[in-house]
């Protein structure tokens, strides 16, 4: 991959740092090399974009709708011809393997696709002759009707602060209906992953959009808090942790803002003894070892009910042992590195506690044939986790499978009711009692049923619920459109 500098992109130019006085080492988790220096930047970068923002917005918004979307068709084909470019940098940058990689282009993609249809969604409605009036002197009895509209109008400057773990698509759940509803964009992505937005970013100007319509700054919490409270920010998308989320949902929200923000999770799976065994096990395999176990969609909890454990746990211990820790650039790799060397800190000190707290280690991801470097760590397994150990109540975010043996049905759905979390729950069975109960029942706002990642596709909203989502519209679906549009009545009457 050619390295890209670490600059801000304000109003459709490449910006250097402005005044940051430390800066992130952007590292490629594979191999430990530096990619980038980031500029921790702050309040001066934010205004900057966020003033190149808003003088872009009076003549974008008053662009006609279907005029924005010919630019985000046209971008659709500039990704399309740069999506091994796309996927290089994300396998370099984030650590993933290929098909991860390809994935995570792919349904940005998808993101762009859907707003292609902003002229649609964005229709208003019209009820006419909603009532009939006299005038107000009541001299005249005229019963004149009265019509009544609503349309949806763009906010002004909205802002996004993103997370590593989909470098190139969660960027694409907020800034693409964002502008193509009208409004323009201020993007803080995650420091750990700056070259693949500025990249993602200097395409959409590629690709013909005017400059200052989206914008980007880079750095860390100064550039986010200097983003959520900067006067002239209408709406606030964050994607990342739940303790983040949190705060960033309380601190733009007493600025004034909208905000809608998507934290972390502990994803339940649920294998009943009916289940169809190797679809289960592959299943759960995916859902708990995919992307190093760095997705909010990760299913880190497998509840085994009944005898299904009797088959369930040698057969997912024996499939992970299967599992190739390599770097994501080698063409065996079935699981990449984690982000950084504090994320391995983390998920190994989550070993050591596991084993402490008393659950039984079944495979050690230590102990994983692996690529010497600090971000590698093999799958690993743990069984009889209980609720109230830190394996069965925490965002681990890395390749650590938690099995809680449950004796039936209502046992196993009670685990996913009480997680605080509530991002998603998943069941393997072949009954469809069983997968209706679960439906109906399960803690969480998105259900696989025999899916082990049930990712939304992006005309439907990304549903987490509880601690894994703090506001009321979702990312993606209608509820974006939504989100990123305020309502306008007009009633009229005509004499
Ligand atoms: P993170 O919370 O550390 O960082 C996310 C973003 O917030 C980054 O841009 C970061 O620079 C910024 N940030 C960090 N601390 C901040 C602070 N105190 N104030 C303001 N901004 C701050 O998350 P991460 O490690 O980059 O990503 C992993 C997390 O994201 C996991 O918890 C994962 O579950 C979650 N995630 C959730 C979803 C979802 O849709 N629910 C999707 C993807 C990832």
């Amino acid at each position: 991959m050619s390295v890209v500098p670490a600059v801000h992109v304000i109003n459709g130019a490449r910006v250097e740092a402005m005044g940051a006085e430390s800066s992130f080492a952007d590292i490629n988790p594979a191999t430990g090399e530096v990619l980038a220096q980031v500029p921790l930047d702050g309040e001066a970068a934010v205004d900057a974009a966020v003033r190149a923002a808003a003088d872009a917005f009076p003549a974008w918004s008053a662009t006609p709708v279907g005029e924005r979307c010919q630019v985000l068709f046209s971008y659709k084909q500039v990704l399309e011809s740069h999506f091994d470019e796309l996927t290089d940098m994300i396998v370099e940058e984030h650590g993933k393997n290929v098909p991860e990689a390809r994935g995570d282009v792919r349904r940005g993609i998808d993101c762009i696709e859907y707003a292609c249809s902003a002229p649609s969604l964005m229709m208003g409605r019209t009820l006419p002759r909603i009532a009939v009036s006299s005038s107000f002197s009541r001299e005249r009895a005229e019963n004149i009707p009265l019509d009544s509209t609503m349309e949806r109008v763009p906010l002004g400057v909205c802002a996004g602060i993103t997370p590593f773990n989909f470098p190139i698509m969660v960027p694409m759940w907020m800034w693409p209906m964002a502008i193509a509803c009208g409004n323009t964009f201020v993007l803080k992505p995650s420091e750990k992953v700056s070259l693949c937005a500025v990249r993602e970013v200097e395409l959409a100007k590629e690709a013909g959009l005017p400059d200052g319509v989206l914008n980007l700054v880079l750095g860390g919490v100064d550039a986010s808090t200097s983003l959520i409270t900067h006067e002239d920010v209408k709406a606030v998308s964050f994607v990342g942790s739940t303790p983040v989320a949190r705060k960033v949902y309380a601190t733009a929200t007493a600025a004034g803002k909208r905000a809608q923000c998507m934290g972390g999770a502990k994803n339940c799976m649920i294998i009943m003894p009916d289940a169809n065994r190797e679809a289960a096990v592959d299943g759960v395999l995916g859902s708990a070892f995919g992307n190093t176990g760095q997705r909010c969609l990760a299913g880190s909890v497998a509840i085994p009910v009944g005898d299904a454990a009797d088959w369930f746990v040698p057969a997912i211990v024996d499939a992970a042992k299967g599992i190739k820790t390599a770097a994501g650039s080698d063409a065996d790799c079935g699981m990449g590195p984690l982000i950084d060397a504090a994320s391995c800190n983390r998920v190994t000190t989550a070993i050591v506690n596991g084993v402490e707290e008393g659950a039984d280690l079944l495979l050690d991801g230590r102990e994983a044939s692996m690529p010497d470097g600090d971000c590698f760590v093999g799958p690993t397994i743990f069984d009889r986790v209980t609720p109230g150990m830190i394996l069965a109540d925490q965002e681990i975010f890395g390749p650590v499978l938690s099995i809680m043996r449950r004796d039936t049905l209502d046992d196993a759905i009670e685990v996913t009711r009480q997680s605080p979390f509530g991002n998603m729950a998943v069941m393997f069975t072949s009954s469809g009692y069983a997968a209706n109960r679960f439906r109906t029942e399960a803690g969480a706002g998105m259900i696989g049923i025999n899916v082990g990642v049930p990712a939304p596709m992006a005309v439907f909203p990304f549903s987490g619920w509880k601690d894994s989502f703090f506001g009321s519209l979702h990312a993606n679906g209608e509820d974006a459109v939504r989100f990123f549009t305020e309502c306008r009545i007009l009633v009229s009457r005509w004499f």
